[in-house]
């Protein structure tokens, strides 16, 4: 059933106007908002319809400036504000009162999803309505759990929407569309010919005023234990039996419980944070990550993280993944690079520089590329090429996507409670270690790769033949 009702908690915060004002107005430039649709913001600034449209048009302005003026027009004129504490229980039941189901978007810090889940449970909300979550689903697995449990009470599962914009991202289905539709890839698809799978979010931004988010959650818990876990499921699930919502997402609990647990020791070895100290990057001068504005040097917050992982099954034992994302580096790398092990035997001479097959998922920009040798039967004519395909720009925006699935009831692209609370399985042992002082906190300087290299480059012939 199609619900033509959306109200926005959190509805003057930056989500808000940077992504899911621009995504409704791309949806109704598309066609794809019903004429009665209706948006209601709630906030805990004092003001009234008229100003919060006021505020809704500059936000368009600003962040979808290349959507049609007469949709932007359509989405501002449809939306209203209620000044609501949404953490009260007769504030919330104002905004979702009426007889029609409604889908709840939590626009909020994730430190007040339980109060609010709560309030919206002693409010009451009209049969048939959806509530919309954004990461981090609690702020650690006891967190996750109790927050299912506080869900559970309010909706049925599939009625839960815990978004992860990287999922409705093209590329990202692209890993999907790439394997599953091709009868090359799939059949080398395991770890007898893959040696490595690199998922890398580094980036040149670093705090961009959002300290006051990043500084309680850290590179770990913003980037890994969310969005690049996702991304491993992805490449490393099963092929599903369909893409509806159950196969796909029992395939992706499946990798994550395949996951091989981290010892202590495995996070002393396997896993480097650090942070940024001051640099250049982006063109601008950073400062010291700790005397960024809101940051305190005693929260000891991660501004870079990389963790190794394993999966137990038959497909991949023998393969290494490794999840890197890192804030104010040097350029930005944003990928799945697939390393493929090299070949087993080289009739030019075992000296010849012939080197592994790469395939690129792009994330940003969204591409797809593979290198791969070529060129001559002898040894000196051989060399490096790689294919790259820039991908079709998407018909929708990520938050699009997700907001007409939302609307749709279609939970394709969410995450299920179980996942939720497995990728918090995955993290933990790490967060334990790191929390003890395992795992030394290192520096980089912005706009530096990060940390400098401990492991052996991974292209090195031998290692990757084995
Ligand atoms: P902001 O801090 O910009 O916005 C949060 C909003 O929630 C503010 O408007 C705040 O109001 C409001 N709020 C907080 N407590 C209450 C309350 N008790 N009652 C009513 N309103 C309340 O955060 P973001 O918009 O950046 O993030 C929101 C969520 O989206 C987070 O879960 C974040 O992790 C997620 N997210 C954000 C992304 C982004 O790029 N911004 C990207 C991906 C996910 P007030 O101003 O009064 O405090």
């Amino acid at each position: 059933m199609t619900i033509r009702r959306l109200a926005v908690f959190g509805a003057t915060g930056d989500l808000t106007g940077r992504y899911l004002l621009p995504a409704l107005a791309a949806l109704r430039a598309g066609g794809h908002l019903d004429d009665r649709f209706t948006l209601t913001g709630a906030g805990r600034e004092d003001w009234d319809g008229p100003r919060y449209r006021d505020w809704t048009a500059a936000q368009l302005e600003r962040h979808g400036a290349g959507l049609p003026a007469d949709a932007r027009r359509a989405v501002t004129a449809v939306t209203d504000y209620r000044k609501a504490d949404v953490t009260e229980a007769a504030e919330v039941a104002a905004v979702v009162a009426g007889d029609d189901p409604v889908a709840v978007y939590l626009a909020l810090p994730p430190s007040v999803f339980p109060a609010t889940v709560t309030a919206l449970h002693r409010a009451g909300l009209p049969p048939g309505s959806r509530i919309v979550l954004e990461k981090p689903f609690g702020e650690d697995l006891a967190g996750a759990v109790e927050l299912n449990r506080l869900l559970a009470d309010l909706v049925p599962e599939r009625a839960v929407f815990r978004v992860d914009h990287f999922l409705a991202m093209t590329t990202v289905q692209n890993v999907l569309g790439s394997r599953l539709a091709n009868r090359v890839l799939e059949p080398i698809w395991n770890s007898t010919h893959i040696a490595e799978v690199e998922i890398v979010w580094d980036e040149t931004l670093a705090l961009e005023g959002r300290a006051g988010y990043y500084d309680h959650v850290g590179a770990l818990k913003d980037m890994v234990q969310n969005h690049l876990l996702q991304l491993l499921c992805l490449v490393a699930m099963e092929p599903p039996l369909t893409l509806g919502e159950r196969d796909l997402r029992d395939r992706k609990l499946d990798v994550l419980r395949s996951v091989r647990p981290l010892t202590d020791y495995d996070v002393a070895h396997r896993t480097r944070r650090a942070r940024y100290t001051a640099g250049r990057c982006g063109g601008r001068d950073v400062p010291d990550y700790v005397d960024e504005e809101e940051v305190e040097a005693g929260r000891r917050t991660e501004t870079y993280a990389e963790i190794e992982l394993e999966l137990d099954s038959w497909r991949w034992t023998g393969t290494r993944f490794r999840l890197r994302t890192g804030k104010a580096l040097g350029r930005d790398r944003k990928e799945v690079a697939v390393r493929f092990r090299s070949v087993p035997h080289l009739p030019f001479g075992q000296d010849k520089d012939v080197r592994p097959n790469v395939l690129r998922f792009g994330l940003e920009p969204e591409n797809l590329s593979l290198d791969i040798m070529a060129t001559g039967s002898r040894a000196e004519h051989l060399a490096p090429l790689s294919l790259t395909a820039e991908m079709a720009p998407p018909a929708l925006p990520a938050y699009g996507r997700l907001l007409l699935d939302v609307l749709a009831g279609d939970p394709v692209l969410s995450i299920r409670g179980d996942e939720a609370e497995e990728a918090w399985r995955v993290v933990e042992p790490v967060l334990s270690a790191w929390d003890r002082d395992l795992v030394p906190m290192e520096e980089y300087p912005a706009g530096s790769d990060g940390p400098p290299p401990r492991h052996p480059a991974p292209e090195r012939r031998d290692e990757l033949l084995h």
